[in-house]
């Protein structure tokens, strides 16, 4: 689906993202998980242009290409935005916008697509995610958990070729937690091209095809979940893992 070589990140003298190499398949999962200010939110955030890189090539399958060792232009990251949906740790809903509201926002305001046709998109989107009775209520009328999922819904409204999702459980109450985890679980099913960012391990190791261990701006190990949650190989990876579990 995307191949992403040499990508490098500063904010003024602190270099986030040093070196990040990876290579995605569509349709897999791939979890990013490493100790706070590794980079994962920063890696998440290039992968949808809300940063945008200093350095690295980022290879789609489908052809767009965009190298920021070089100047690249709006339409171009216009492009890589298109391409994902996020998902935030803290929900960024519209607060005086229903559930619904916050659903057919994106595709009727930005892709000026069809009001009827979004509505039935977003009515269904609500249903899937297990909303279906709260559809007409506000943020603030709804809990963390129910919050998190009209998120979710609002990021597939805008129909995106990859989902991406920040720590999507880290700000919920733990009884809230498996209910977003089993959506996402869904979403893998269906073979949606998702990328994790994540501190539940054993949801990581359920869920995904792939797992990176991030540290300090690189990538210190990679692979399959057995091999870099069960079996890591690295001393930083299996510092950390035993730190948190
Ligand atoms: P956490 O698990 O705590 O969310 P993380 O691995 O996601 O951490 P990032 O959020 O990517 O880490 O942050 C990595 C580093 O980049 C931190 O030192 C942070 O202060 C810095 N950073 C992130 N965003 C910005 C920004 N917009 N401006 C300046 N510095 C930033």
């Amino acid at each position: 689906f995307l191949s992403v070589k040499g990508l490098a990140k500063s904010f003024g003298e602190n270099e986030v993202l040093k070196d990040i190499n990876v290579d995605m398949e569509k349709g897999s999962v791939l979890s990013v998980i490493g100790p706070s200010g590794s980079g994962k939110t920063t890696f998440l955030r290039c992968l949808n242009a809300l940063e945008q890189p200093n350095k690295g090539l980022f290879a789609f399958h489908d052809g767009l290409t965009l190298d920021f060792a070089n100047s690249i232009s709006k339409k171009e990251l216009l492009e890589l935005r298109k391409k994902s949906g996020m998902v935030f740790q803290s929900y960024n809903l519209f607060p005086h916008k229903t559930a619904l509201e916050n659903v057919t926002e994106g595709p009727t305001i930005v892709q000026k697509r069809d009001k009827a046709v979004v509505l039935d998109l977003a009515k269904e989107l609500l249903i899937k995610v297990g909303l279906a009775d709260r559809m007409n209520l506000y943020p603030h009328q709804l809990s963390g958990g129910q919050q998190q999922r009209v998120g979710i819904a609002r990021a597939l409204a805008m129909e995106p070729e990859l989902m991406l999702f920040d720590e999507p459980t880290s700000a919920l109450d733990p009884e809230l937690i498996g209910e977003v985890l089993r959506v996402i679980k869904d979403l893998a099913k269906e073979n949606w091209t998702m990328v994790i960012v994540t501190h539940e391990i054993q949801f990581a190791s359920e869920v995904s095809d792939y797992v990176l261990f991030m540290d300090g701006g690189y990538i210190v190990e990679q692979g399959s979940p057995e091999e870099v949650l069960k079996h890591p190989k690295e001393m930083r990876t299996k510092q950390f893992l035993d730190r948190i579990l």
